[in-house]
């Protein structure tokens, strides 16, 4: 998934215009599978055990500068926050149609809609791998809302 992000973000850096402090994408509210959950768990325990969760309304993990304090182990969701997105939804008749979108601050350039698909990252694939992991694990279809990481001392092994 990070490899397949950095390349959309080397293709489509003159679009870009995600920096520090740009975070209307850092919702509150996100969820994340196990493994999520477990690599955040096992990089910052400091944080998760004695940090303050950030005021509610956004991201918890967004500091008062609009950076994440996880940046290296964010959800999968957020290394692909900016990017061009295509996803595929079936209407009533059963015929598949392809949508697509991208921030409206990233709009400037070619336009989406004219971008070969593999240009765009596709939504569904990298959800979909990440839920059978976890159900082969045996964690079934549990999310964990990224608020809920704060205040709870899990061991998790290395
Ligand atoms: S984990 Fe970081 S990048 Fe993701 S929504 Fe929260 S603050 Fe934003």
């Amino acid at each position: 998934m990070d490899r397949e992000a950095r390349r959309l973000h080397v293709l489509h850096a003159s679009r870009l215009q995600c920096r520090v402090g740009c975070s209307s994408c850092c919702v509150d509210g996100l969820t994340v599978f196990d493994a999520e959950a477990d690599h955040i768990r096992r990089h910052h325990a400091e944080l998760l055990a004695n940090g303050t969760p950030g005021a509610l309304g956004a991201c918890a993990f967004l500091d008062g500068e609009g950076a994440c304090r996880i940046y290296a182990e964010r959800p999968y969701v957020c290394r692909t926050q900016g990017l061009p997105i295509r996803w595929i939804e079936r209407e009533n008749d059963g015929d598949e149609i392809e949508l697509r979108d991208v921030c409206p601050l990233n709009e400037e350039g070619q336009p989406i809609e004219t971008l070969p698909p593999g240009d765009c990252w596709t939504i569904g694939p990298a959800e979909m791998r990440l839920g059978q992991l976890q159900l082969a694990g045996g964690g079934g279809a549990r999310r964990t809302a990224l608020r809920d990481l704060f205040g709870v001392v899990i061991f998790v092994k290395p």
